[in-house]
């Protein structure tokens, strides 16, 4: 990196959950950035609003305890010092075992923070393509503009690879019928966040016979474009798959109890708040892509939806993610040009957590690479690391998004250990390993 290009602000583009983490790590290393985010000016399928950190579709970052591997990663990022999960954590609001947040006040506060921070100066404006030279992270997320798409394209000299992911619906409080809904968590975990919509082996046959045969906005599509990440997949596909997939699933009853009946429902709908004031409440795992008419259809034969209103309908989307395994180095840089560095979703990493996570990193191998100083790869045994490693080193002629899981984790060596006994030492591995690494980075 010469001089002068030390000398002017390093590039964040994108203000989503990765380039406002990014952006924040290079500004607190002392790096000067500029913040390129297309919104307002020019808009995306998916985001409704002008503020950086926006949620796209749930509010939720998932669970939030240790022995899980979504918890595990989100408490690395805590430690590692991440804007995201402090902001998260102020505006988080009860959802069980899950960091949940008030979707306005998340975002609004990582703006607020970001705007305000001396080093960081954003700019609203679509970006088409980076001159050559320029330092930069590129976290423009699933839906990258078509325009910088092409861009990147170019640059990187081969197709990207796509699918297809599908939102749930939002539903407002108001239009519930309360009088069939309970209010539980499932074992009693938390306060009774979730509303859960009971229903009768006869109701369940019925709904499932009626989605099994919806219609859908793909059915134009030829069969071998219909893809979609096997994680998130539109309830109407899980129902094509049997009976009892979805009863076995999203509508799966275990750990409740109806209190009318004092009996364990055949299966139930569960609904998530979307917000602090609880005026809304999203379908959790009813991401579909059916047609509106169909969800309206559909959604209200569940006993307590019968006169649902949708604040949102479920949806498709684009997801845009480049193949990381052939393009990026494990410290996020692109191969051939380590200036620059990728991050978020456009990396192949799936969710909101793992998106912050990529952020963080490629945030803090800029500064590190700014001011001299090689970019490390964070250490496969912790759930961050393991996740970097996974997308820069997997088969590139399969590679597909992923979650953060334990699976990734390197084994552990020893013995034969219970499930429990597993999840604890790895944890404990993990924190171990970061603490070396933080150690070895401030030094
Ligand atoms: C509809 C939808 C629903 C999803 N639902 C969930 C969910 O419920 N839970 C979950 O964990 N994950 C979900 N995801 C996946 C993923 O976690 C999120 O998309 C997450 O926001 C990714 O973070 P990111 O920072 O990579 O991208 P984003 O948060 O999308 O940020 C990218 C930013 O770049 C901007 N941008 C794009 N192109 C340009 C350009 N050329 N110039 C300047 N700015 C540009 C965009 O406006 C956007 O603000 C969903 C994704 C989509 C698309």
């Amino acid at each position: 990196m010469t001089h002068a290009v030390r000398r002017s602000p390093v590039w964040v583009v994108g203000g989503g959950l990765a380039g406002s983490e990014a952006a924040w790590q290079l500004a607190e290393a002392g790096v000067p950035v500029r913040l390129l985010e297309m919104r307002p000016h020019t808009g995306t399928p998916a985001h409704n609003t002008s503020y950086l950190a926006e949620l796209v579709c749930s509010n939720s970052l998932k669970a939030d305890y240790l022995e899980s591997a979504a918890g595990l990663l989100k408490e690395e990022l805590r430690r590692l010092g991440s804007l995201i999960m402090r902001i998260a954590d102020q505006t988080r609001i009860p959802a069980g075992g899950a960091l949940a947040v008030d979707r306005e006040e998340f975002a609004d506060g990582v703006t607020a923070a970001i705007t305000g921070h001396p080093r960081i100066e954003v700019v609203r404006q679509e970006v088409t393509s980076i001159p050559p030279g320029q330092p930069a992270v590129i976290a423009t997320g699933p839906l990258t503009s078509p325009a910088f798409s092409q861009w990147l394209r170019e640059i990187l000299g081969r197709d990207y690879l796509y699918f297809y992911d599908a939102a749930a619906p939002v539903l407002t409080a108001g239009s519930l019928d309360f009088s069939k809904i309970f209010a539980a968590s499932r074992y009693g975990k938390g306060e009774a966040d979730y509303l859960n919509c009971p229903l009768t082996q006869e109701e369940y046959g019925v709904f499932w016979e009626n989605l099994r045969t919806a219609e859908t906005s793909q059915a134009h599509l030829p069969e071998e474009r219909r893809h979609f990440f096997e994680g998130c997949l539109p309830v109407e596909v899980l129902a094509a798959r049997g009976k009892d997939t979805l009863r076995f699933g999203a509508m799966k009853p275990v750990g409740l109890v109806d209190p009318r009946t004092g009996r364990r429902p055949y299966a139930v709908v569960q609904l998530r708040p979307e917000n602090r004031e609880k005026t809304l409440y999203n379908m959790v795992g009813f991401q579909t892509n059916l047609r509106r008419p169909e969800q309206r259809r559909i959604f209200r034969l569940i006993p307590g939806l019968e006169e649902a209103e949708f604040a949102r309908y479920g949806m498709m989307h684009r997801n845009t993610f480049i193949n990381s395994p052939e393009l990026l180095l494990p410290t996020l840089q692109l191969r051939g040009n380590e200036d620059l560095f990728f991050a978020g979703q456009l990396t192949g990493v799936e969710g909101y957590v793992e998106s912050t996570a990529a952020g963080l990193v490629a945030g803090i191998n800029l500064a590190r690479r700014w001011s001299g100083h090689p970019p490390r790869v964070v250490p496969a045994a912790t759930a961050t690391g393991a996740l970097l490693a996974h997308i820069t080193t997997a088969d590139p002629a399969h590679f597909q998004p992923m979650n953060c899981h334990f699976g990734l984790l390197p084994p552990l060596a020893g013995g034969k250990k219970g499930k429990k006994e597993r999840k604890k030492a790895l944890v404990e591995r993990a924190l171990a390993e970061l603490a070396v690494f933080m150690r070895q980075t401030r030094d």
